[in-house]
């Protein structure tokens, strides 16, 4: 697996009914933002700030539907001391992105986050360390 870059440019958005002080949430970013996506590459990421998920829990989403992820500009701090936090939430939508991909019958009901401290994908402190149970699921042999 490899990444191309294929466009890094600002996209300005007409974001509709929301005032600006409030955060963009995963609803209107589906509905208003997804769709501006590069269309020539596999899979776009979205740097957003102040970005809050569908269901409030996260700053980050996958839209695997789209091949699209918003990554917060500013993600909360929950990797390992010495990693860099976007990098990291950047490779974890990503993984949400694959592992969805790879395992399209549990794509619905499998988040794919695992208690394994460290890990990429884990529910604690993560870090960019991929370990084989989750190179599994995101490359199945
Ligand atoms: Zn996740």
């Amino acid at each position: 697996m490899s990444f191309k870059l294929a466009d890094a440019a600002p996209l300005s958005v007409n974001v509709k009914d929301i005032p600006l002080k409030d955060p963009l949430t995963g609803q209107v970013f589906l509905s208003q933002v997804a769709g501006q996506k590069y269309k020539n590459a596999d899979l776009t990421v979205f740097l957003v700030k102040d970005y809050v998920s569908r269901d409030k829990k996260g700053m980050s989403e996958a839209f695997p539907d789209e091949m699209v992820s918003a990554v917060a500009d500013d993600p909360p701090n929950v990797v390992l001391k010495g990693e860099d936090k976007f990098e990291v939430t950047f490779a974890h939508e990503v993984c949400h992105l694959l592992q969805d991909i790879q395992q399209p019958s549990e794509a619905a009901t499998v988040t794919g986050h695992h208690s394994r401290e460290g890990i990429l994908m884990s529910t604690g402190k993560e870090s960019s360390r991929v370990d084989e149970a989750l190179m599994r699921r995101i490359n199945v042999p």
